[in-house]
Parts: structure tokens; C-alpha cells; sequence
């Protein structure tokens, strides 16, 4: 089953902070709602933590939030004790997308064959950062927006 990750980065790798993400950029929501729409999606428990609760579950696609809290459950979601285990769990007719958080994107990158990544032209403090794209990975597509606030990014598609 193909496998993406889609996540937003700073320029110095940063993608959250405190258990949020530290920068908001509409666009990027817009570009990850029409991406991941009618598809699976793939998260650490603490990145369904850090959605606001009137956002969750993300609207129109299957949640699976990945735990180890055998009793952990929430309405809308699905519990998966491993990422294999989400995999498994998700409808086979659906594109399944990892959307975080960090310590989930480093275990899904083996076996993505796609990323899309939003590349912010600026650093943030933080303290989860985007995983490290070794020599598979080469830049198929790149668009240069800049955000209604003035914050210059980009959206880069990698493949294997
Ligand atoms: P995370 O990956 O969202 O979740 C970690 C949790 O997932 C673990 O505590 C554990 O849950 C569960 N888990 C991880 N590996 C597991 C495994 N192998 N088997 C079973 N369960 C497993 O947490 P994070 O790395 O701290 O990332 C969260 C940060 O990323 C936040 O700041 C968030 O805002 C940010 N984020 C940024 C983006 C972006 O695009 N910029 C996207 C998503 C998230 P339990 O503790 O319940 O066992």
C-alpha cells in the first residue's frame, strides 16, 4: 500500500513546539485539507492531542492515531498500537497519508514513496523536528508562495 508524508517545515527543520505548531500559514491548511480529503490519515497520539477538539476528528477522512495506551480511544478515531498496525487499519480503497508528528514521520519515512512538504523560508523555535531526507529522496516538484502574512514558502513534492 503506497504510503505519504506530508508535514510543514522551518528553514532549521522545526516543525512544533509545546505540543503546537508554531506558525500558522492558511494556505498550508488549505493545501493539506485538499491533499489528504477522502484518505487515511496517520498520527501520533500527541499530535491528536495538539488539534484543537473542534477539529478533531479531521473532517472527511479516517483518523488513526498510533498508541501504545492499550485503553487510549477517542470518538472519531481509530486506535493503532503500531504504525504496521495503522497500516492495516486503514480502508484499502484509501490513500493513506502519515501527517505527524515527528516521532511518527521518523518511523513511516522507510517506507514512504512520496512527501509533500511545506518548506518555510524562516526559523522557529522548537522542539519536534521534520525527519532528515537521506540520497533516495530527490525534489519532483517545487511551487514559491508567500503567505497573506508576508512569510515566503514553499511546496516541494519528494519521490524515491
Ligand atoms: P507524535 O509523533 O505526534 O506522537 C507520539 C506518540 O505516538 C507517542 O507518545 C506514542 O503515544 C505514539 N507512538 C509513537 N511511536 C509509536 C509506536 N511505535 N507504537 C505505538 N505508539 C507510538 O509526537 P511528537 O513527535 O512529539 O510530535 C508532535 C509535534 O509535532 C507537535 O508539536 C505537533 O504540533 C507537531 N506536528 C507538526 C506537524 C507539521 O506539519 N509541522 C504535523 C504534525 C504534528 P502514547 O504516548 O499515547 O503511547
Amino acid at each position: 500500500m503506497p504510503l505519504h508524508l506530508i508535514y510543514a517545515r522551518a528553514a532549521n527543520g522545526v516543525i512544533g513546539k509545546d505540543n503546537t505548531i508554531p506558525w500558522h500559514i492558511p494556505e498550508d491548511m488549505a493545501h493539506f485539507k485538499q491533499l489528504t480529503q477522502g484518505c487515511a490519515v496517520i498520527m501520533g497520539r500527541k499530535t491528536w492531542d495538539s488539534l484543537p477538539p473542534r477539529f478533531r476528528p479531521l473532517p472527511g477522512r479516517t483518523n488513526i492515531v498510533v498508541t501504545r495506551q492499550g485503553d487510549w480511544q477517542a470518538e472519531g478515531a481509530v486506535r493503532a498500537t503500531s504504525l504496521q498496525d495503522a497500516l492495516q487499519q486503514a480502508p484499502a480503497d484509501q490513500t493513506v497519508w502519515v501527517i505527524g508528528g515527528a516521532q511518527i514521520y521518523a518511523e513511516a519515512l522507510p517506507l514512504a514513496d512520496r512527501l509533500e512538504v511545506t518548506e518555510i523560508d524562516q526559523d522557529f523555535d522548537g522542539d519536534a523536528y521534520a525527519p532528515t531526507l537521506g540520497a533516495p529522496w530527490t525534489e519532483s516538484a517545487r511551487s514559491r508562495h508567500v503567505s497573506t502574512k508576508g512569510l515566503p514558502f514553499s511546496f516541494v513534492t519528494y519521490v524515491r
